[in-house]
């Protein structure tokens, strides 16, 4: 299947050139050509079908095409060595936890299976000695990290801005040591975000590296995303709950809730979804006005959708052909500030025993508010609370308890590089 930018000024490129490139060379957002209907009949039976039946046959309606049948079936059950579960919280509502992989949030799916792909494509031409660089405020960089590691052929450098992501997410990738190499830079995220986009505009590192992202942007990451919403259809089915269903999704850069978009077009009975903001309400905004305005963003305590200009509302627009009217007929916004967060939280522990993490208290609160007669919500919980220990403890007053799998990062060694913001040193270090 080919994919075109949302830009329309590249070319047409295959789903090779789309996971090498990420970006459309017009800074557009590669879309599939097609959004193919899956038959009834899948949708009849889907109860009973385990994660990894549901998720290949999702994966085989986009990549079927490029990818012989038993190698995408290798791909899509080795990402999913871990399920996502639907737990009850109270009547009607429903958690869709999307923290059991190994990073503890929702972004190891796309992680794992994008590492697996690129992985594939690169032995495919024969190729070694391919650099994916990564920019993170904390999520995505450990999700990244930990699904490409020993991935052959392929080297990861994730640059974090020091002293501003807290101690469990920086030990998450500069404990793993292998094929990834933690970079400490003395600045902020953009400060980051920008000495990676330097290096892909630069002409000698190009010249002289095979250099690639992994940022959310990429279909690689962005696609498989629709896989956990189809096995929540099929979880809440077998509990007799899935009609009228309503899917409200925690928000930043919008890939998690458009990939959920596509399975709608796909045929996945869901009525309508929510998308649910912190103070950078954007989206709601857009909503509400009919205009899109992007502006800075703002710190909140649900931090990872602390989004001013979300890089997928450009695949929104595309999906619905640019119609404020279809989109508002299929999503709604709302924004939480951190104080309405916080007492979320407080109030969804005390009077259910569920402990939500602050990104997740957005989703759970707009279905709260949000939910018609006849109508069962699931909203997706991002990420454990225990990524967020201290913001969670503070607010409920109580210790909250540490997995297993944190734990064990916990206990690594942190081994990182440290580099001042400016870009030739960056560079240097690249080319050494
Ligand atoms: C990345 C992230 C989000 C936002 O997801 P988008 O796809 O950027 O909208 C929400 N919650 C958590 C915990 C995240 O890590």
């Amino acid at each position: 299947m080919n994919y075109y930018s949302t830009n329309h000024q590249s070319s047409i490129a295959s789903l090779q050139e789309a996971v090498v490139k990420g970006l459309a060379p017009d800074k557009g957002l590669y879309m599939p050509e097609k959004i193919k209907a899956l038959p009834a009949g899948f949708f009849e039976t889907i109860d009973q079908l385990s994660f990894q039946e549901i998720a290949y046959r999702v994966a085989d309606a986009f990549f079927g095409e490029d990818i012989e049948a038993d190698t995408l079936k290798q791909i899509v059950y080795d990402t999913l060595s871990f399920e996502t579960p639907v737990v009850k919280v109270e009547e009607n509502i429903y958690s869709l936890e999307l923290f059991h992989g190994p990073t503890l949030a929702f972004k190891d799916v796309g992680g794992r299976f994008m590492a697996r792909l690129l992985g594939y494509f690169i032995k495919k031409q024969g190729q070694t000695d391919v650099n994916v660089l990564v920019a993170t405020s904390g999520d995505t960089g450990s999700a990244v990290a930990n699904g490409f590691l020993g991935v052959e052929g392929i080297h990861v450098y994730v640059l974090y801005p020091k002293g501003l992501v807290s101690e469990i997410q920086e030990k998450q990738f500069t404990t793993l040591g292998k094929n990834i190499t933690a970079l400490e830079v003395d600045g902020t995220f953009d400060d980051c975000q920008r000495l990676v986009k330097s290096a892909f505009m630069d002409e000698e590192l190009n010249a002289k590296l095979k250099l690639t992202s992994a940022n959310s942007i990429n279909v690689a990451r962005f696609l498989p995303q629709a896989f956990y919403y189809f096995n929540a259809y099929a979880q809440l089915k077998k509990q007799g709950k899935a009609d009228n269903l309503v899917v409200c999704v925690p928000s930043g850069n919008f890939g998690n809730i458009t990939a959920g978009l596509f399975g709608k077009r796909m045929g996945l009975p869901i009525k309508r979804f929510i998308a649910a903001n912190n103070q950078n309400d954007i989206f709601l905004q857009y909503l509400e006005t009919g205009k899109y305005s992007p502006r800075p963003s703002v710190a909140t305590i649900a931090n990872a959708m602390d989004v001013g200009d979300p890089s997928n509302f450009a695949r929104v627009l595309d999906l619905y052909g640019n119609s404020h009217e279809n989109i508002s007929a299929d999503i709604s916004g709302c924004r939480y500030l951190d104080e309405q967060i916080g007492a979320t939280m407080k109030s969804c522990y005390q009077s259910t025993g569920y402990l939500l993490d602050p990104h997740g208290a957005c989703g759970y609160q707009a279905l709260k508010e949000g939910l018609k007669e006849g109508e069962t919500g699931v909203f997706l919980e991002t990420a454990h609370p225990a990524k967020f220990v201290g913001t969670v403890e503070a607010i409920i007053g109580e210790k909250v308890a540490i997995p297993e799998k944190l734990q064990e990062f916990m206990k690594g060694e942190k081994l990182s590089f440290e580099l001042s913001k400016e870009f030739a040193d960056f560079k240097k270090f690249l080319l050494q």
